[in-house]
Formats: C-alpha cells, sequence, structure tokens
C-alpha cells in the first residue's frame, strides 16, 4: 500500500508573526519556516502505518520553494522513502494544489493521501477537500484516529457536536487533527539517512497546472489590541463598572 504525504512549508509556530510595513502580507525574511504542524501528524500516521506493516511506502510531497526540500528532508528523516518537489516561487493556494496533487495520485497510483487539516499560515482548510473532490475519492477529514483493514479504512473525525466515525472504502483522502498522534523527532542517525533518500525536482508546468493566484489580499493588518482584563471582588462592582463603561 502506498501513502502520499503533502507537506507545506509554514512560518513556524512559534514565531511572532510581523505585518510588513506596507500591509502587503506578513514578513518572511529571516524567519523561521518549519513543517506545517498537521502535516507533521500526517507524516507521523503514514510512519505508524509503515511500522505496523500496513504499507510499503511513503511519499513526501511539497509545492513550494527550493527551500521546501528541507520540509521534505524533514519527512524523509522522519520515515518517508522518498520525495516529490514541486517547486515555485509563487504563493500556493488551495485550488492549484489540489490540482497538482490530483497529478500526482494519477502517477502514482496511491491507496491513500493523509494531508493536514489546514495549513497554519493561510488557515484555508480546502486543499483536502478540494483533492477528493477533483479525484472523486472518498474523504475523512479531521481525523483523530485512522484504522486500515483490508479494503477499507475507519476514520474517527472530530466533529463540533462530538465524534463521527466514518468508513471509507480505500482510496481515500484523510486530514489529520491535532489528537490524532504526537509526532516524533527524527534522531540523528535517520537525519543523515534521510540526506540519501531521492526526492524529484518537478514544476507546475510539469503537471500542466496553471497555479497564478485566484485571490488577491487586499491588506494585511495586526488584531486590534486587547486591553488587559482587571479583578472585581463582587457581583455588584462588576454591574457597577459595566454601567459606568456603558457596557449595559
Ligand atoms: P490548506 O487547505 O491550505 O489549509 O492546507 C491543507 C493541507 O493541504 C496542508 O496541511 C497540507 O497537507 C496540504 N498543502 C497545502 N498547501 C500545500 C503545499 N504548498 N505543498 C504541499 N502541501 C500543501
Amino acid at each position: 500500500m502506498k501513502v502520499l504525504v503533502p507537506v507545506k512549508r509554514v512560518v513556524d509556530f512559534n514565531v511572532k508573526v510581523r505585518v510588513k510595513a506596507d500591509k502587503s502580507g506578513v514578513e518572511l525574511q529571516n524567519v523561521k519556516m518549519s513543517m506545517n504542524p498537521f502535516d507533521e501528524i500526517a507524516v507521523e500516521e503514514a510512519v505508524r502505518l509503515k511500522e505496523a506493516g500496513k504499507v510499503s511506502e511513503i511519499i513526501i510531497i511539497s509545492i513550494g520553494p527550493q527551500q521546501a526540500q528541507e520540509t521534505i528532508r524533514t519527512g524523509l528523516a522522519m520515515g518517508g522513502d522518498r520525495g516529490i518537489l514541486v517547486k515555485t516561487d509563487q504563493i500556493t493556494e488551495p485550488l492549484a494544489v489540489a490540482k497538482i496533487l490530483q497529478k500526482i495520485v494519477a502517477d502514482e497510483k496511491p491507496d491513500l493521501v493523509i494531508m493536514g487539516k489546514q495549513a497554519i499560515d493561510d488557515d484555508c482548510n480546502q486543499t483536502g477537500q478540494m483533492l477528493a473532490t477533483l479525484l472523486g475519492w472518498p474523504q475523512g477529514t479531521f481525523a483523530s484516529e485512522v484504522k486500515l483493514s483490508g479494503s477499507s479504512v475507519v476514520v474517527t473525525r472530530e466533529i463540533d457536536g462530538g465524534l463521527e466515525t466514518l468508513k471509507l472504502t480505500i482510496p481515500a483522502i484523510i486530514t489529520t487533527d491535532l489528537r490524532l498522534n504526537e509526532p516524533r523527532y527524527a534522531s540523528l542517525p535517520n537525519i543523515m539517512k534521510a540526506k540519501q533518500k531521492p526526492i524529484d525536482m518537478k514544476t507546475p508546468e510539469d503537471y500542466g497546472v496553471d497555479i497564478s493566484p485566484r485571490l488577491k489580499s487586499l491588506k494585511v493588518e495586526e488584531p486590534t489590541k486587547r486591553e488587559t482584563g482587571i479583578k472585581v471582588e463582587s457581583v455588584e462592582e462588576l454591574v457597577s463598572k459595566l454601567k459606568k463603561e456603558g457596557a449595559i
């Protein structure tokens, strides 16, 4: 069984994001970039399935700049077998990514695509759903548990009202939620080994996909600063303060 794991290179989740002076976007110069956290969870899940003897090959894919090769190497160090970098310096929107992944799926014929539920840079939460639609494959989004058995996969999903369990027929798309697993740190020997693993270099043109942006950002702004709160001693004090401030 073959699994594809698409991974996006994003601003590291520990970085305090700064808006560019001209408000055209966020500052990416000299900022630490890492694999999208939900994608680490996707790689971890694929590696666990391989360790359980249910998966034979894991292919790590990224669509992004040359440096996204490092993101792929991280996935290979965690246990991926080979990589595909689709190189572009443009911003990658979900539909363009889904169209490229659709072409890679046609070439590679995987049984599963396991990907993040959302990328933490643009928080779109769209690519997995779009890919499932383009392929006409079943989708189990926001997975908190994945069980593979024969030609089906049982996915427990985190939804507003609780948990939903779906049985999908393979091939299928799974998107990962936070509680699915805790990704491993790659060991030094595995980081060294990953340097020898092959990464195919491609471009969007190789797949005949036009990735020019369909969305235009008008302006990016910092959220308004929240005032620090105060503690009150009693309900009466709270009510009188709210009245004074005209809140009630
Ligand atoms: P999004 O729909 O942008 O929130 O992204 C959802 C998921 O799609 C991510 O967690 C990744 O698994 C995948 N994805 C999105 N953009 C890319 C990209 N440029 N390269 C590889 N995978 C991507």
